[in-house]
């Protein structure tokens, strides 16, 4: 933020909505609310190197406070909006939380249940009750040489957040980040992948600040020259797009396959189609490319048939002018990546965790392949142990977690970290995800199956939205699926008769050809039935 505010104090920094009506501030202005807001977290007490909580929905607010408190030399400590009584004392206690700064008096009030367990925590203000005028007030003597003497004071090596991340046992853990993680990895983004994220570009920031995906596109944007726009109404996200005209976009799979199935709605909706045919046309396609060359062949088709019209309506919704999307947080699928890419959108996926600072590695405009998640960025290094799993090693990695030295020992492989995630690396280094470590279903005859595998395959169905493979002991492979389109209500169970149970599979390559057994005389039916009602059962059967 200095060195924008020393080069562009008038340029443009963030863009907020206030009263229905966009607003910009320039990094002048953005810089002049931080050091006013740090001023008066100094004077309620507020130490370098003390923990700060944030907890909110992402609003401009939060990221006032995230640079007011980096200002003051402090550390900030997100925290979910949605947390229980439960999670929020464990961290409050763990990170031994200051301050804290509520979005509403109502979290207000859950965080004052953390009181009686937690000795360090001090003041806990709300936004939407004027926590930031509250601060400026508070802070109206503190001198502007408090804020520049604490300002130099933080090292690249100092930890910048901690971010709890659940983990897959046991209590969630505090991954210590530094000032270093992110300064480093976001300046090498910003090289990398200038198209996206250079001066000039414009993201719309929607998705949750505490998780560090967010975090990460917040330093990036404001050290990198990107404006911010900050909307925080997730429900009317392409309202929001539409009117900000972002030039990239930055969302998790889940809200690409929202877009995705509202296209398809509107396709149904508009009159040229009904969902049936639409429905039968797919299946078709789909059936006929097993024989003709794969997905791209029915993704045309489904183009061809649901009209390139309202597809171009949706491209005018995401922004008219974003021409890249970055995906990360978890797998985008083939299908939304070449659909997107057929309506001139173009995903690139990433992929990384809290523990890697957010991404590791990213797809690039000229180095894009569909089914990875990218090159690693410059710095950061990956290598696949034996057992498949991804290691860590570079800027990227945290410095370990906070209070938990058995836990951060664990979690390296002699310097390297252990992500718990399964991969593989072509020869021109593109990292694609398997699977997970720790989810590898273990069938009745002791074969080891990665249900990433068997997900990306039933999703890469056009009638599937989303799906989790789950171990089971009843012997036959199935599906339950969920589908969204309009028309469709409920639940489609899906049966196909395998030739084989689990305990008789030899390896992956076996159920994957169940599956796709499976699914090949699903969709036999489908274009058979008169009505795909048929095949629904009501939400209560699925108990
Ligand atoms: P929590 O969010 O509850 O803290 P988490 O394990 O999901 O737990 P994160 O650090 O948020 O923690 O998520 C990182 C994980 O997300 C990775 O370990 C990986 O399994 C998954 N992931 C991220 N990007 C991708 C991707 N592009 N493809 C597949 N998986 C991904």
């Amino acid at each position: 933020l200095a060195t924008r505010v020393a080069q562009d104090p008038a340029g443009t920094v963030i863009e907020r909505v206030v009263d229905g009506r966009w607003e910009a501030l320039s990094a002048g202005a953005f810089d002049a609310e931080v050091v006013a807001v740090a001023k008066g977290l100094v004077a309620l007490g507020v130490e370098p190197g003390d923990p700060v909580g944030i907890m909110s929905r992402t609003r401009y607010e939060w990221t006032l406070l995230d640079f007011a408190v980096w200002a003051a030399g402090a550390v900030p400590v997100p925290v979910y909006e949605t947390s229980s009584a439960e999670q929020v004392e464990w961290i409050v206690t763990d990170a031994g939380v200051r301050l804290l700064v509520a979005e509403t008096s109502e979290l207000a009030e859950l965080v004052e249940k953390a009181r009686p367990a937690a000795p360090t925590l001090g003041e806990v203000l709300s936004i939407e009750d004027g926590a930031v005028d509250r601060l400026v007030a508070a802070g109206a003597d503190v001198d502007d040489a408090e804020i520049a003497r604490r300002r130099a004071l933080a090292g690249l090596d100092d930890v910048a957040t901690i971010i709890y991340t659940s983990g897959t046992t046991g209590r969630p853990k505090g991954a210590q980040l530094t000032h270093g993680n992110f300064a480093s990895l976001a300046a090498n983004a910003v090289v990398a992948v200038p198209e996206v994220f250079s001066a000039g570009g414009r993201t719309l920031l929607f998705l949750p600040l505490a998780h560090v995906f967010a975090r990460f596109i917040e330093v990036l944007a404001i050290s990198g020259g990107t404006v911010l726009g900050h909307w925080d109404n997730l429900k009317t996200v392409t309202e929001g797009l539409g009117a900000f005209r972002p030039t990239y976009i930055l969302a998790v799979p889940r809200v690409f396959e929202k877009v995705y199935n509202s296209a398809e709605q509107k396709a149904a909706a508009g009159g040229k189609l009904k969902i049936f045919h639409w429905a039968t046309a797919t299946a078709i396609a789909w059936s006929r490319a097993q024989d003709t060359g794969g997905p791209s062949f029915w993704l045309n088709v489904q183009h061809a048939v649901a009209g390139r019209l309202v597809y171009g309506k949706l491209l005018a919704a995401l922004g008219g002018q974003a021409r890249y999307a970055v995906s990360g947080g978890g797998p985008l699928g083939e299908r939304l990546g070449h659909f997107f890419r057929g309506i001139g959108l173009t995903v690139l996926e990433g992929y990384g965790l809290t523990e890697s600072t957010a991404p590791t590695s990213v797809n690039r405009p000229g180095a894009n392949r569909i089914g990875s998640v990218g090159l690693q960025l410059p710095g950061c290094s990956a290598r696949l142990a034996a057992d498949g799993e991804i290691q860590l090693k570079g800027i990227q990695v945290f410095r370990g977690y906070h209070n938990n030295a058995e836990a951060t020992a664990e979690s390296f492989d002699d310097g390297w970290f252990r992500t718990g995630d399964l991969g593989t690396i072509d020869d021109d280094g593109f990292l694609a995800i398997t699977g997970r470590k720790k989810e590898i279903i273990v069938t009745a005859g002791g074969k080891n199956v990665a249900p990433a595998m068997l997900e990306d395959r039933i999703r890469a169905h056009a009638l599937v939205s989303q799906c989790v493979v789950v171990g089971d002991n009843r012997p036959f492979i199935g599906a339950l699926i969920t589908l969204d389109a309009e028309g469709l209500p409920g639940w489609l169970k899906m049966h196909g008769k395998p030739e084989m149970t689990p305990a008789q599979a030899k390896d992956d390559a076996d159920v994957l050809a169940a599956l796709d057994s499976a699914v090949t005389r699903a969709n036999e039916a489908v274009s058979k039935a008169e009505s795909i009602r048929k095949f629904s059962v009501l939400p209560g059967d699925l108990t």
